[in-house]
């Protein structure tokens, strides 16, 4: 048993509007009114244009709210982008850095995750890291060096500064696909996450690690009970109320 307390994180994606927002929100809170608070974390990362409407939805509430995403620039000539203050602005405490599509659609690179990453701890936000490695990785048998690249650039830019992140390991043959890595998979991959971490910080043992990859209502409850894995990053199973509650449920 450790002391860090449980998060689960819904990443929304691209999806959502003004009513649909609404409504799922109104089913979250009702089912989240008996959470325990001092047991785990529930934040939302929502579309940037609804940070106002879900700031003031979870208000009074026990969720938290995420961004998707930042600029790594602090201000400026920079059009298009969305900066740490603003988002901090808007009540956001914690920011999806490195996310496989951002990796994969918008060209992220280390170096660009690793600098989103400061800019993020500057700001006050607390950045969940995301890392893995695709299928063709895997079956290369390259998962343990690519993921351990992919922290290395951030402990390298971050130092100590490492221990205040969060990181989110999702292998990206499981994200939007329905397949899982198993419970046995993942904690294997947390535990090099974990030692690496141990070597760069010694609050390595308090850094959060979630898995991300189809998580949902059936398989959590055995992934969540990996001795290094401390919640959960999900995206599908988030914008469907009963599905996201009983992951939270399986979690606090
Ligand atoms: C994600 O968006 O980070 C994610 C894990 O998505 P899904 O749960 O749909 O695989």
């Amino acid at each position: 048993m450790n002391d860090r307390k449980k998060l689960i994180v819904g990443n929304w994606k691209m999806n959502g509007s003004l009513a649909a927002n609404q409504d799922l929100l109104q089913a979250i809170r009702a089912g989240i009114a008996d959470l325990d608070a001092a047991a785990c974390t529930v934040a939302l990362a929502v579309p940037a244009p609804y940070l106002a409407q879900v700031q003031a939805l979870v208000a009074g509430s026990a969720l938290a709210l995420a961004a998707q995403d930042l600029s790594p620039h602090e201000a400026g000539a920079y059009t298009g982008e969305v900066s740490a203050a603003m988002l901090k602005d808007f009540g956001v405490r914690y920011a999806l850095v490195g996310h496989s599509e951002r990796r994969q659609y918008h060209g992220e690179t280390d170096a660009l995750v690793a600098k989103k990453v400061q800019r993020a701890l500057a700001a006050g936000l607390t950045p969940i890291v995301c890392l893995g490695e695709t299928l063709p990785e895997r079956e290369a048998g390259q998962t343990e060096a690519v993921v351990r690249r992919q922290l290395a650039a951030v402990i390298q830019l971050n130092g100590h500064c490492i221990s205040e992140v969060v990181l989110a390991y999702e292998p990206v043959w499981a994200i939007g696909t329905g397949r899982t890595a198993s419970a046995r998979q993942a904690q294997a991959v947390h535990a090099v996450l974990r030692a690496q971490l141990g070597a760069a910080s010694s609050h390595a043992g308090r850094i959060r690690l979630l898995y991300g990859g189809s998580m949902n209502a059936a398989n959590a409850a055995p992934l969540l009970a990996q001795p290094d894995i401390d919640g959960g990053l999900v995206g599908g199973a988030a914008l469907k109320a009963p599905d996201f509650l009983q992951i939270i449920a399986a979690a606090c």
